[in-house]
């Protein structure tokens, strides 16, 4: 069975104090205990996170790495300095990188493999784009970026898939349950019965218990809402 795992995805947002008052009041909250929760600050609050966290089941995660260990590469950061801060999950290829940061499929395929290597979990995203979806590509581009983004691979245990239609990350507008679960079971397909597969995309309190009820929907990639203690809290515990 695959575990269910909630990621808080907070992209270019919180700082410092900002990150600790948000633990605070989350932390108040009783989780439910069956499911992983995992947060992914920026990297700058990751050390002010880390105290409050020492005696929960809660982990860190980041939001990206780079493949090499060390060396001329301004501005990356390296799986080996993810780790010395106490980070277990890293998201690997998210849209956002993708889109505004060039990143491909053979550069997510380094990553997952070097976060691997490393001890770290790596969370895969994929996803097609509203054109794809239109103009009917969706299973095309999924299974391209799985067999790229997985190339070289033997299995994928500790390897999280996040789907991600990017048409419904930050819009409002949530993939149905159906659209989700017909992409998650190609995935599944793919992947295994054990890989935990994530939808993501406007997912909310209010719509998490629908998606969770599909087969092969094993948590979430939680963006906007995963900045407020009680939204996240609330898709958690959904
Ligand atoms: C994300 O960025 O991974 C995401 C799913 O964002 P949102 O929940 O805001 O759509």
């Amino acid at each position: 069975m695959p575990k269910v795992i909630f990621a808080a995805n907070w992209k270019m947002n919180k700082t410092r104090q900002e990150a600790e008052k948000f633990i605070q009041d989350f932390l108040k909250i009783k989780l439910k205990e069956d499911r992983e929760v995992v947060i992914c600050p920026p990297y700058t609050a990751i050390p002010a996170l880390h105290p409050f966290l020492v005696d929960t089941d809660i982990k860190i995660g980041a939001q990206n790495m780079y493949w090499e260990d060390e060396g001329a590469y301004t501005g990356e950061i390296s799986a080996k300095m993810l780790e010395d801060i106490c980070v277990k999950y890293v998201i690997i290829g998210h849209s956002e990188r993708r889109q505004y940061f060039g990143e491909t499929d053979e550069t997510v395929n380094k990553k997952v493999k070097k976060a691997l290597e490393a001890g770290l979990k790596p969370i895969m995203c994929i996803g097609e784009s509203l054109d794809e979806r239109e103009a009917d590509q969706t299973k095309g581009v999924i299974q391209r970026q799985l067999e790229a983004g997985l190339a070289g691979f033997e299995d994928y245990d500790n390897i999280i898939l996040a789907y991600e239609p990017i048409w419904a990350i930050g819009t409002g507008k949530v993939a149905t349950p159906e659209q989700a679960q017909e992409v998650h079971a190609q995935i599944r397909e793919f992947v295994g019965k054990d890989t935990t597969i994530q939808y993501g995309g406007s997912v909310k309190p209010d719509n998490i218990v629908e998606l969770m009820a599909k087969p092969d929907i094993n948590g979430a990639l939680v963006g906007g809402a995963s900045l407020d203690p009680k939204d996240f809290s609330g898709i958690i515990n959904y």
